[in-house]
């Protein structure tokens, strides 16, 4: 190794998306791949990722590396290649790509101290009388930590300090905290006299500050014991004690730390385990899915080592999946479990956990920085056998990784769409399997039609589960009617019984209310027997339909076959994928009928023409809106849960997870919302939230009812959701997209030009427009289509113009090879949404 000089660093620069820099890595340092470095950059200092390192360096001047980080390399060569995969596949900053694979936060963790580095004399340096000052106090010191020293600066000039670095005058070390050794900490916890939240006011009246109560209603809905350190610092100094004192929690000494953890429970965990190993007899079904599964798992030389598990929900793919890495555990290696939600599944993270006590780490965006950040070392460490988690998780810091499950895995969540890189969790599911040569387990009640497709194919294997086996585990439900005996245990593992009700038919027959009669009826008949009911609305990424009442026909592009939207600028129909335009019809091109209305109902109106049905009914809601406070979802699921919300009104956050035994009823309120949107997946997508939300009635013991209504029951999404089958959609799906040429028969990528001026954003989409054109002309590239420029669906985002174009097309990639974009400028390869 001493020959290696040099060191490849991936900086934290905007730079073109593969480019690494050499540095030179100065004798006093031992650095090698996969250390977190600062290296001096322009005239600044960044950090740096070291991705390989030589005995050459391919440019004549280079600059040294300043310092590492972490002693330890923080990646691994498996990571390390994934993430250059990623930055070339997604095209995204290299650094940017391997940051994913960091400890989370680590950036408020690092700890950066300065000292003196010799003898100097302060004056000759020709410093100004603020940071001589400071410089001469440092020298008093054997070391001080960054921050008071940019403090003594009096003003935090950090450029300053970087200076003195760079100069040799000021030694920097930074490192990372380790989780520390054990210690003794107080935990805050709910005592059994702790009122429910809502209680509060009514108990304490104006007793309890703003602070008290955010610090109460976090303790309750993370139901564990909260370190009081923490409650401190994120609800201010004191406001533990104030709960404490009031009597509203408890407090205990517990002991923390990395040893601890393996006689207590791992880490935040999910709860008081209800199970263990199941015990039960697999199916035939599960059986030989389990068995196919383990083949591969017991075969590294298998292939393929990916499955399609298809199964409708309560199918029992959990148990296979819990089987499943329970075979990879006991070949002494370890699996991943992503959920499309945190929040959303409670039963699936407690049924991991029950079966690997102790075993199981959750990582979790809602726990604390520190939490999240000593999660990432117990990982790495080891600690666990099953990782836990959203998207993110795929980047935790696994070793000896044996399977991948994914499960849900026609969920949106499962793309990062916030920041680059946007990447889909099952793609980079397959290309760590690829590296790893782990299992990996999609599993779905309704399959992305490009995972079936794929499945179809032999890319995976398609290992199917048609039956329900059995009713949930139910736990308590306060409130909730006795349960049938056995004799009608088979009625729980009957689906839903699903009914469209066609609102043509009601406008026609007078009724102008926005639930059809039938639904009233159902709605009352279900209150009046005790049982819960969901209103169900797909509102999310609403775009502006105009819809003709009388018949339901929606005006689409004939060139994109994505619903038109109306845009109140132009006053006109637009296609929001090639910016085609027409006149805003008057009459129905279909029906000649003059009912034309724009296809949006927010959730308050369901709520109020609910109240107006059910007078004295206690309903909620749950929407966007209703969540953006914190914890806003679990709250209304609780109190769903127990009962106290007898109808529950509601975006797609109610059409996941819930799992009620008293919601017999289950009424979509506008189908056509979600069919509608001018998005070419919209058909799947509704038909896969509408057997969803379908799933949410009838988990009990009473049979379940679920009530579509929609002024288009003969759509193929629609009519496939009415029979819940999954065969009724996809062959209208996978030939649609054959014909159009849409994805898994090309691949897409989606440019979004941002910018606070509309007219630039539409210029800089024009212009990449013209350059693509002419790349893909010259590259003789010629089954490589772009639309656009278009705007964004809505147009202006947080006081942003977006404009977009849509690439779609074989080689893509090739397309796009070496091409300067302008700032502002995100690029989503395989894009999942398209508005
Ligand atoms: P899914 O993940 O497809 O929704 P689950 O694995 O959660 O299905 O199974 C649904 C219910 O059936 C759960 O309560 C589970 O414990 C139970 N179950 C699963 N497999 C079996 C089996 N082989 N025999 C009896 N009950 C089972
Ligand atoms: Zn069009």
């Amino acid at each position: 190794m001493a020959c290696m000089r040099y060191a490849d660093v991936a900086v934290d620069a905007a730079v073109p998306h593969p480019t690494t820099f050499s540095y030179k890595i100065p004798a006093h340092l031992s650095v090698e791949s996969g250390h977190l470095v600062w290296v001096p950059f322009g005239s600044q200092v960044l950090k740096g990722l070291v991705v390989g390192l030589s005995p050459s360096s391919p440019v004549a001047a280079t600059r040294d590396i300043l310092q590492v980080v972490e002693p330890s390399p923080l990646l691994g060569p498996v990571q390390l290649e994934l993430g250059r995969w990623l930055s070339r596949y997604y095209r995204c900053v290299l650094f940017t790509a391997l940051s994913l694979f960091l400890p989370p936060g680590f950036e408020a963790q690092v700890r950066s101290r300065l000292k003196v580095s010799r003898e100097i004399d302060v004056d000759s340096l020709g410093l100004k009388p603020g940071v001589a000052a400071a410089l001469e106090a440092l020298a008093t010191r054997t070391s001080q930590p960054e921050r008071e020293f940019l403090k003594a600066l009096g003003r935090s000039d950090q450029r300053e300090v970087n200076r003195l670095v760079e100069r040799g005058v000021v030694l920097r070390t930074v490192s990372l905290p380790t989780p520390m050794a054990p210690r003794y900490e107080s935990f805050l916890l709910l005592r059994d006299a702790s009122p429910p939240e809502a209680d509060l006011d009514a108990d304490l009246g104006a007793g309890l500050g703003g602070r008290q109560r955010a610090l109460f209603s976090a303790l309750q809905s993370y139901g564990e014991p909260y370190p009081a350190r923490l409650a401190n610092k994120e609800f201010g100094a004191g406001t533990a004690q104030a709960l404490f004192d009031k009597g509203l929690v408890g407090m205990e000494w517990r002991r923390t730390g990395p040893n601890s953890l393996r006689e207590e429970k791992a880490g935040p965990s999910f709860g008081t385990p209800r199970s263990g190993p199941t015990g039960l007899t697999l199916t035939p079904e599960q059986g030989t899915a389990l068995a196919d599964i383990e083949l591969a798992l017991d075969n590294p030389a298998h292939e393929p080592r990916s499955f399609l598990l298809h199964g409708v929900t309560g199918s029992g793919k959990t148990e296979v999946y819990l089987r499943a890495i329970d075979r990879v555990v006991r070949h002494g290696k370890r699996a991943l479990f992503l959920v499309p939600e945190i929040s959303l599944t409670p039963q699936t993270l407690e049924r991991v956990n029950a079966w690997f006590p102790g075993r199981a780490a959750l990582l979790h965006s809602r726990m604390t920085p520190r939490q999240q950040f000593d999660q990432w070392w117990n990982v790495r460490e080891g600690r666990f056998d099953v990782v836990v988690g959203p998207r993110s998780a795929l980047f935790a810091p696994l070793e000896d990784l044996g399977l991948i499950v994914i499960d849900e895995e026609h969920e949106w969540t499962y793309k990062q769409i916030e920041s680059h890189p946007f990447y889909h969790a099952r793609t980079v599911a397959m290309e760590l399997s690829r590296l790893t040569g782990a299992g990996v387990v999609l599993g779905s009640a309704t399959p992305d039609v490009e995972s079936y497709y794929d499945a179809s194919r032999g890319r995976h294997r398609l290992l199917t589960l048609p039956n329900r086996v059995g009713p949930a585990l139910l736990g308590p439900v306060a409130g909730a009617p006795e349960l049938p005996g056995p004799g009608t245990q088979s009625a729980a593992a009957r689906m839903a019984e699903v009914q469209v009700v066609d609102m043509r038919q009601e406008l026609r027959e007078g009724n102008r209310e926005i639930f059809s009669r039938e639904l009233a009826t159902r709605l009352t008949r279900c209150i009046d027997e005790g049982r819960q009911a969901i209103l169900f609305l797909n509102r999310r990424g609403a775009a502006p339909i105009v819809q003709c009442r009388d018949c339901g026909f929606v005006e689409t592009c004939r060139r994109c076959s994505v619903s038109l939207t109306y845009h109140s600028v132009l006053g006109r129909l637009v296609c929001h994928q090639c910016y085609g335009r027409t006149s805003m019809p008057r009459q129905c091109r279909r029906c000649s009928g003059s009912h034309i209305r724009h296809l949006g109902l927010g959730t308050q109106r369901v709520v109020d023409e609910a109240t107006k049905l059910l007078p004295g009914v206690r309903i909620d809601r749950l929407d966007g809106d209703s969540t953006r406070s914190g914890h806003g979802l679990e709250l209304a699921m609780d109190r769903l849960t127990r009962g106290e919300t007898q109808v529950l009104v509601g975006t797609q956050m109610v059409a996941k997870g819930l799992d009620v035994p008293n919601v017999s009823l289950v009424g979509v309120v506008l189908a056509d919302i979600g069919l509608f949107l001018p998005d070419f997946r919209a058909g799947e997508r509704t038909f896969s939230l509408l057997c969803q939300v379908a799933g949410r009635a009838g988990r009990g013991g009473a049979p379940g009812r679920a009530i579509i209504q929609t002024y288009n029951p003969e759509h193929y999404a629609v009519r496939a959701a009415g029979a819940q089958d999954y065969s009724a959609v996809y062959p209208v799906e996978i030939e649609s997209r054959r014909q159009l040429g849409n994805p898994p028969f090309n691949r897409m990528v989606h440019l979004v030009f941002h910018n606070s001026n509309r007219g630039s954003a539409q210029r800089q989409a024009a212009q990449v427009r013209r350059e693509l054109d002419r790349r893909a002309f010259s590259k003789g590239l010629t089954d490589v289509d772009v639309s656009g420029p278009a705007p964004g669906v809505p147009e202006r985002v947080r006081g942003r113009y977006r404009w977009r174009l849509l690439l779609r097309g074989q080689d893509l990639h090739e397309v796009l090879e070496g091409m300067d974009l302008p700032a502002g400028c995100t690029v989503d390869v395989d894009p999942v949404h398209l508005l």
